[in-house]
C-alpha cells in the first residue's frame, strides 16, 4: 500500500465503505490523511456539575452511580436513565432507544459527558451526551462531516489507522527542510496526527499553521512550475506587430486600457517564450476587440488562431463579430458540436491545410483529429468555465502557442496574483467613452405590473428586453416552469408582442434560432435562464429584468446585467426580490449603487464569505481542504515567496531534496484535471 492506494486497502475498509468514503472525495489514503475534522469534541478541560448552566453545551468528568434503568414512555420510546456524580454534584443522564449506548455505562466507572445541559425536575440533565471513557488519551474527538454509512467515529478509526500506515513510513516531508525552518513550522506527520487527534489546542493551531502553509505552498510551487514550462519556447514568433493597421480600421478609438492590453500582448507575441496572458475586465470593457486585434496581428504573422468560447451560443456569436471586423482576406471558421459532420470534415481539412487562419469553437475544438498547419496562438473567452488542463490540451496543438485568457468575473485585486500565479495579467478597468452606466433599481414583486409597463414602453419604441428566471438549467420541473412563465405572459399582459424562450436544455439548433431572431429584433421580450449570463450581444437590448433576484449572487447579477448597457440608448435592470432579509437587501443595494466590477466582487467575497466565493472552483483552482486565501493572506505572500525560491533553484522540482513536493504538486493538479508536470 502507499499513500495514492485506494482507501479500501486499508483495515476496516472494504468495497462498501471505500464507495461511502467516495461521497466524501476520499478515494486515497493519501485524500484521507487530508480529510480534516469539520470541529472537535474538547474534553479537555470539564466543568464542576455544581456550575453548569442550563442551556450551554458542557463537558463533565462524572462516576455513574448505577448501570443505566430502561424507562419504556410509549411504544416507539425507551429511555434509560442513570445519575452521574463528579463530587460537586449531581446530574441525571438520559439516552433515547439506544441500550447499546445504554450498556456503554457501568456503574462506579468514571466517563466524560458532553451534552447539552437542561434543567429537569431534580436538577440537570443531559439527553444523548457524548460519551467517553475517562481513562481515554485523547482529550478532543475530532467531529468530520459524515455521509450515509460513516459516521464521525468511523471515519475517525479509518483515519487513526491510517495515520499509523503513515508514521511508518520512510519520512519525506513535503515541504523542504530549510522552508519549513524559516517559517516555523513543525513536520508533516506532527501536523497530520495533531489536526486529527490533538492533545491540546496549542497542537490544533500548530498543525493547522503547517498545513495551511503546505496547501499554499504546493499550489504555488505548482504554477510556478507551469509557467516555467509554459516557458520553454515557442514556434510561434511574431516579429511584427500589426495590431495597429486593425485598429485604425475600427469606428472608434480605443480606450487607454484597450490600448495597453494590446501593447502588452503584442510585446508578448514578439518573444520566443509562449505569452500566457490573463485579460481581466468588465462585460463590455471591449476585451473581444483586443483579443481580436492581436489574432490579426497573428495572423498577418503567417500564424492560426484558435478561439474557444465556453457555449455554442457564444461561439457563434464571436465568429459574427469577428467576421464582420476582419478584412476579406482573413478566413474564420466555426467548429463547434451542432456543425455537421460533412462541414465539420471540410473545415477539419481547411484548418490542417491551414487555410483557416482563425477558428472559432468550443470544446469540440478539443478532440484529437482537429489538427491545425500552423497554431500560434490561443485565445479563450471566459476562462473559468475551463480548466486549467482544457487549454493545455489546445495548446499541445501547436508548439507552444501564445496563449490569451479572457475573463469577464472581476476578483479582488488582491487575490489575482494567488489565483492566476502563473499568469501574466492585463486589467482593463476603463469602459468604452460615451457608455452610459445601466440604472439599477431593486423593487419588490408589487411591482410587476410597473415593470411589465415600463418593458412594453420600451418594447413600442422598437427596443427589447431580456428577463430572467433562477431557473437550474437540469433540473426538469423548473424548465416547464421558464416554458410556463414565457407562454404566460405572451398569453395575457404580453399578447401581441412577440415574446421569445430561451433556456440550457433546448438544442442547439433551437437556441441558435432563439437568439438569432433576437438579434434580428424579430422577438421583443426574451425570457430565459441565466444561459445569456456570458457574452450575449445586442445593442438594441436596453432593459434586464431578474425575477428572484436574491436567488443570485452579486458577480452572476452584474454579469447578466452586462447584457445590457451596450448601445447608446439608456439602459436599466431591475432587480424583482421579495426577500425581507437585511442583507440581502445590502446585497442587492451594491449593484443599484454601482457599476464597477471590481467593487461588487469585493461586496460580493465580504457579504458571502470566501469559501462560497472560491467555493464553486470558478476559477479553475484545486480545491482547497485547509487554507482561507482571505484569512490567510499573510500565509498566501509567505507560501509565494518560499514557492518562488525552491522554484527558482530547481525549476522541475527533480532534485531529491524536492521530491516528496513534485509527488505533492502532481497530486494537487491531477484534481483539477491539469496537465502534469514532467
Ligand atoms: P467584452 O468582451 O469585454 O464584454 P466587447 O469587446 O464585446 O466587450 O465590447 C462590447 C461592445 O463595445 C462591442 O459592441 C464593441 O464593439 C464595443 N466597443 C469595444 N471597444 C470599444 C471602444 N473603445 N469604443 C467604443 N465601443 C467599443
Ligand atoms: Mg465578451
Amino acid at each position: 500500500m502507499e499513500l495514492d492506494s485506494n482507501v479500501r486497502y486499508l483495515k476496516g475498509v472494504g468495497e462498501k465503505r471505500a464507495k461511502c468514503f467516495q461521497k466524501l472525495d476520499v478515494e486515497t489514503v493519501w485524500e484521507l490523511l487530508h480529510f480534516y475534522p469539520r470541529s472537535y469534541l474538547d474534553f479537555s478541560s470539564p466543568a464542576e456539575i455544581s456550575s453548569l448552566t442550563a442551556g450551554e453545551n458542557c463537558c463533565i468528568k462524572a462516576f455513574v452511580l448505577f448501570s443505566p434503568t430502561e424507562h419504556r414512555i410509549r411504544k416507539d420510546l425507551t429511555i434509560f436513565k442513570t445519575v452521574v456524580s463528579d463530587g460537586t454534584g449531581k446530574l441525571t443522564v438520559n439516552i433515547f432507544n439506544s441500550s447499546f449506548q445504554a450498556k456503554k455505562l457501568t456503574e462506579n466507572n468514571e466517563y466524560f459527558f458532553i451534552g447539552k445541559v437542561t434543567a429537569g425536575s431534580s436538577g440537570p440533565e443531559m439527553s444523548n451526551p457524548t460519551v467517553k471513557p475517562a481513562d481515554s488519551d485523547e482529550p478532543f474527538s475530532p467531529i468530520y462531516p459524515q455521509t450515509a454509512g460513516l459516521n464521525s467515529n468511523r471515519i475517525a478509526q479509518t483515519i487513526r489507522n491510517a495515520v499509523k500506515f503513515f508514521s511508518e513510513l520512510p519520512s519525506s516531508d513535503v515541504i523542504p527542510d530549510t522552508v519549513r525552518r524559516e517559517n516555523q513550522l513543525c513536520h508533516e506527520l506532527y501536523a497530520i496526527k495533531n489536526i486529527h487527534f490533538p492533545t491540546c489546542e496549542k497542537d490544533i493551531e500548530i498543525a493547522r499553521r503547517r498545513l495551511v502553509f503546505e496547501e499554499l505552498f504546493v499550489l504555488q510551487a505548482g504554477m510556478l512550475v507551469l509557467r516555467r514550462k509554459n516557458r520553454e519556447k515557442t514556434s510561434a514568433f511574431m516579429p511584427h506587430d500589426y495590431t495597429g493597421r486593425f485598429i485604425s480600421s475600427l469606428p472608434f478609438t480605443l480606450t487607454g486600457a484597450q490600448k495597453r492590453a494590446v501593447t502588452a500582448i503584442a510585446e508578448d507575441m514578439k518573444r520566443d517564450i509562449p505569452m500566457n496572458r490573463l485579460i481581466q475586465g468588465d462585460v463590455g470593457s471591449g476585451k473581444t476587440v483586443v483579443a481580436a486585434a492581436v489574432m490579426y496581428s497573428a495572423v498577418k504573422n503567417g500564424f492560426q488562431c484558435a478561439f474557444m468560447a465556453p457555449t455554442e451560443l457564444l461561439a457563434v456569436q464571436h465568429r459574427d463579430t469577428l467576421q464582420k471586423m476582419m478584412p476579406d482576406d482573413i478566413r474564420v471558421g466555426l467548429l463547434t458540436g451542432s456543425v455537421t459532420a460533412a462541414n465539420k470534415k471540410k473545415l477539419k481539412e481547411r484548418i490542417k491545410n491551414g487555410e483557416a487562419d482563425i477558428v472559432v469553437g468550443t470544446h469540440a475544438l478539443l478532440t484529437d483529429d482537429v489538427a491545425f498547419s500552423s497554431l500560434g496562438l490561443v485565445v479563450t473567452d471566459e476562462q473559468h468555465r475551463f480548466g486549467v488542463r482544457q487549454r493545455g490540451i489546445l495548446s499541445d496543438k501547436g508548439e507552444n502557442p501564445h496563449v490569451l485568457i479572457m475573463s469577464a468575473t472581476p476578483i479582488p485585486r488582491t487575490l489575482s496574483l494567488m489565483i492566476y500565479g502563473e499568469l501574466d495579467i492585463s486589467v482593463i478597468d476603463e469602459l468604452p467613452k460615451g457608455r452610459k452606466s445601466i440604472k439599477t433599481y431593486c423593487v419588490d414583486s408589487s411591482y410587476k405590473p410597473r415593470v411589465y409597463n415600463f418593458i412594453k414602453k420600451h418594447l413600442d419604441k422598437g427596443l427589447q428586453a431580456y428577463m430572467v428566471c433562477p431557473l437550474v438549467e437540469q433540473n426538469e420541473s423548473s424548465r416547464t416552469a421558464a416554458a410556463d412563465y414565457a407562454e404566460k405572459l405572451q398569453n395575457t399582459v404580453f399578447s401581441g408582442y412577440p415574446v421569445g424562450l430561451l433556456h440550457g436544455k433546448m438544442k442547439p439548433k433551437e437556441k441558435k434560432k432563439v437568439m438569432q431572431d433576437f438579434a434580428d429584433g424579430k422577438i421583443g421580450l426574451l425570457v430565459s435562464t441565466t444561459v445569456i449570463e456570458v457574452g450575449i450581444d445586442v445593442p438594441n437590448a436596453v432593459l434586464m429584468v431578474i425575477e428572484d433576484a436574491d436567488c443570485f449572487g452579486l458577480s452572476q447579477l452584474h454579469q447578466l446585467r452586462g447584457r445590457v448597457g451596450r448601445g447608446s440608448e439608456q439602459s436599466y435592470c431591475v432587480l424583482i426580490s421579495n426577500s425581507q432579509s437585511e442583507k440581502t437587501k445590502q446585497r442587492l443595494g451594491t449593484l443599484c449603487q454601482t457599476n464597477d466590477g471590481f467593487k461588487i466582487a469585493d461586496a460580493d467575497l465580504k457579504l458571502r464569505g470566501p469559501g462560497d466565493f472560491f467555493g464553486s472552483r470558478q476559477h479553475g483552482l484545486p480545491k482547497l481542504r485547509i487554507a482561507d486565501l482571505l484569512e490567510d493572506m499573510i500565509t498566501v505572500k509567505n507560501a509565494q515567496q518560499a514557492a518562488k525560491s525552491v522554484i527558482g533553484e530547481d525549476e522541475t522540482l527533480s532534485m531529491p531534496k524536492n521530491a516528496a513536493l513534485k509527488k505533492a504538486v502532481e497530486r494537487l493538479f491531477s484534481q483539477t484535471n491539469t496537465t502534469t508536470l514532467n
